[in-house]
């Protein structure tokens, strides 16, 4: 008889306890009903002196997270922009874990090379960009912003005869960046990771659809002729608006400004016959990043950053040592990306981009899209509550009005953030709040594969009662 591996029994008990996980969702809380202290009290014992068996570790972490893991991966999770993950991705996500290849480079791990390489293509081709721009898999849309503006500085400044990578940026031109006011902080974070300074982020305003307007791009780029990158918005956190990149592309090449496209979740709606018109012109940027682990529902972390001028890209990332083994024709991912050693991430992308397809991914766009609305209009209608804002895709706003006669705007934006906390003690349903347009808000967010009308129809109820038995 064959010997058993040893690690048959802690993978069978890890299956056992996922797919319990899983299976629970419907019945579980959606909101964690632990506390910090009750965490802390089980996890942090003293550093154990001697070893456990595997199995025992696994039974014990479970135990120990009970009521600390949220029910991310259900239909009724609409906090933040929190994707799920799909059933091939998780499961590809787990052989990856079994493989456990170091993703640097084709030499150690030719497979993973390959199907990162594939990614690729098929990622260009559903999101609707250059088939000849160049890419990488990061770990999320934070590290594709730092990808794609390292070759943005790079491409600015050689323009100007000064190497980034040889001199560094001190006595380098000052790079500007002007960019809607309503941009994602992570946008912040990739201009201080790269020494460009956020004081050098410029803030426009946006017009009364969120949008950054030409006449207000075209005045800031006259105002100056520093080197410029634009960062434009695919889907904003709030109202998941678009700038009109048709008319601004093209204006900031006629000054000959880098555009960047922040479409975290937003890029995927070039995915769907249905709502690609919000991105038409967007594929004349020279950078866009976005996320795998958001609407695609590929497991954390996975991220994607494009680059128009491949030169750009490899000349910010590239690197060559003499003991790492290059492979001729093959991609060694090490070129492309900030990391050295890393996951194979292309594995659970590929295995999510065969599980939907071409029109599953529209279908997926467009349903958690139609969800996001009904839940939008459905909340939005009940008494004591109101729509603010129903977008064009799969992001909405809501708000709750205190009931007492002359009300004030604190007294909304208080009876907002109790009626938030009270839905999620319920355990039905998960959402955050926002404050937007100086108001407090609640934000609706569905990204999940999983999510349904009955979840929908749930969730909307959920929320009636909590209104009627008042908070
Ligand atoms: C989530 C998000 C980001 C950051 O993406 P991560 O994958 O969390 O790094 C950036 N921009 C927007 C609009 C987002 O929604």
């Amino acid at each position: 008889m064959k010997a058993q591996s040893p690690y048959e029994p802690t993978l069978a008990r890890a299956l056992t306890h996922a797919l319990n996980h899983l299976a629970r969702l419907e019945q579980t809380p959606v909101a964690a009903t632990t506390t910090l202290e009750e965490l802390r009290g089980r996890l942090a014992q003293p550093l154990p002196t001697e070893g456990m068996a595997p199995e025992a570790v696994i039974d014990s972490l479970v135990a120990d997270t009970q009521g600390g893991v949220l029910g991310t991966q259900g239909g009724r999770f609409f906090g933040w922009v929190i994707g799920g993950s799909l059933p091939a991705a998780l499961a590809a996500d787990w052989l990856t874990a079994s493989w456990d290849q170091n993703a640097a480079l084709y030499a150690c791990g030719p497979a993973e090379a390959v199907l990162e390489e594939i990614c690729g293509i098929w990622l260009k081709e559903v999101l609707q960009l250059p088939a000849t721009a160049s890419f990488a898999l990061v770990t999320g849309c934070q590290m594709a912003h730092v990808t794609c503006l390292a070759a943005a500085r790079h491409a600015l400044l050689a323009r100007r005869g000064w190497s980034v990578e040889d001199d560094g940026l001190a006595g380098a031109p000052v790079i500007r960046m002007l960019s809607s006011n309503q941009r994602h902080g992570s946008i912040e974070r990739a201009v201080r990771l790269l020494g460009l300074g956020q004081r050098h982020v410029v803030d426009l305003p946006v017009d009364a659809q969120g949008r950054l307007a030409p006449a207000t791009l075209a005045a800031a780029l006259r105002e100056s002729t520093a080197p410029t990158i634009v960062i434009l918005q695919a889907g904003d956190l709030n109202i998941g608006a678009y700038d009109p990149f048709a008319e601004l592309i093209p204006l900031a090449h006629e000054h000959e400004a880098w555009v960047h496209v922040d479409g975290a979740f937003g890029l995927w709606a070039n995915a769907s016959p249905a709502h690609q018109h919000l991105l038409a012109g967007v594929g004349q940027a020279d950078s866009w990043a976005t996320d795998g682990h958001k609407w695609l529902n590929v497991p954390y972390d996975c991220g994607y950053a494009f680059v128009a001028d491949p030169e750009a890209h490899r000349s910010a990332m590239s690197h060559r040592a003499s003991y790492l083994v290059h492979a001729a024709d093959a991609r060694d991912q090490i070129d492309w990306t900030p990391e050295w050693s890393r996951r194979g991430r292309g594995v659970a992308t590929y295995a999510a981009l065969r599980q939907l397809g071409r029109n599953g991914i529209a279908e997926l766009v467009a349903r958690t899209s139609r969800h996001a609305q009904a839940l939008t209009r459905g909340i939005g209608a009940l008494p004591g509550a109101e729509l603010v804002w129903e977008s064009a895709v799969n992001q909405g706003l809501v708000r709750f009005l205190a009931p007492s006669p002359g009300a004030s705007a604190a007294d909304h934006d208080r009876r907002t953030d109790e009626v938030i906390a009270a839905i999620l003690a319920t355990g039905e349903a998960f959402f955050g709040g926002t404050t937007w347009r100086g108001m407090r808000c609640m934000r609706i967010s569905v990204c999940n594969w999983q999510t349904s009308e009955s979840d929908v129809v749930r969730t909307i109820a959920a929320v009636a009662q909590v209104l009627e038995k008042g908070v």
